[in-house]
């Protein structure tokens, strides 16, 4: 999968799990989709030219881990996932933060399963885990219609959950409260129907 596929993801699920476990301020909110975009695409650090690799500070320590591990290797990974986890959980973040990073960081690994190559999940055994079969995987090509699709359905699920969490945040704020109410009474009865509930 490309870089926006995962990022779009990591949004879509960090919203969803604001929306199932709200958040008590906008700093635990915002850090949560933010670092829920930055850790989705984390795991392709190995990568030379991966999009976050290439942006500023980050390409010396992309060039250092590919030089250490090969693609969808170690930081495609179980080990990596509990290293990231247990590192928060001792950092005392608060569980929310661990849960969004975590997630979202393991959610680019299952989505690399639905490529060919697929990734070194029980890493440092050499084995590769794919979930397709060559001929219905996924590609990560740019023109793959697949990668497509999946980031429009991401980018908008996503949307609407980070605002759903963003304006739910707003009732408790005094000066902000008629923000929550325009959402609730104006935009949350259509997304019910459309969604089924959310
Ligand atoms: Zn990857």
């Amino acid at each position: 999968m490309n870089g926006k596929v995962h990022g779009s993801a990591g949004i879509c699920l960090s919203g969803y799990l604001l929306v199932q476990y709200p958040p008590d301020s906008f700093v635990v909110a915002t850090a949560s989709i933010v670092g829920g975009a930055f850790f989705a695409l984390l795991c392709d650090i190995d990568h030379r030219r991966s999009s976050l690799s290439l942006q500023p500070g980050m390409n010396i320590l992309s060039k250092f881990i590919s030089v250490l591990f090969k693609h969808r290797g170690f930081t495609h990974s179980l080990f990596a996932v509990a290293l990231i986890f247990f590192y928060l959980r001792y950092s005392h973040f608060k569980p929310i933060i661990i849960w969004t990073w975590v997630g979202t960081f393991l959610s680019h690994i299952i989505l690399d399963m639905f490529n060919e190559e697929g990734v070194q999940l029980f890493w440092p055994l050499p084995y590769r885990i794919a979930l397709l079969p060559n001929l219905l995987s996924v590609s990560s090509q740019p023109y793959s219609i697949i990668q497509n699709i999946l980031f429009i359905v991401f980018q908008t699920l996503g949307t609407i959950f980070c605002l759903h969490a963003l304006f739910t945040l707003c009732l408790q704020v005094g000066e902000l409260k008629f923000l929550g109410d325009i959402w609730y009474h104006f935009i949350v009865p259509y997304l019910t129907l459309i969604l089924g509930g959310i």
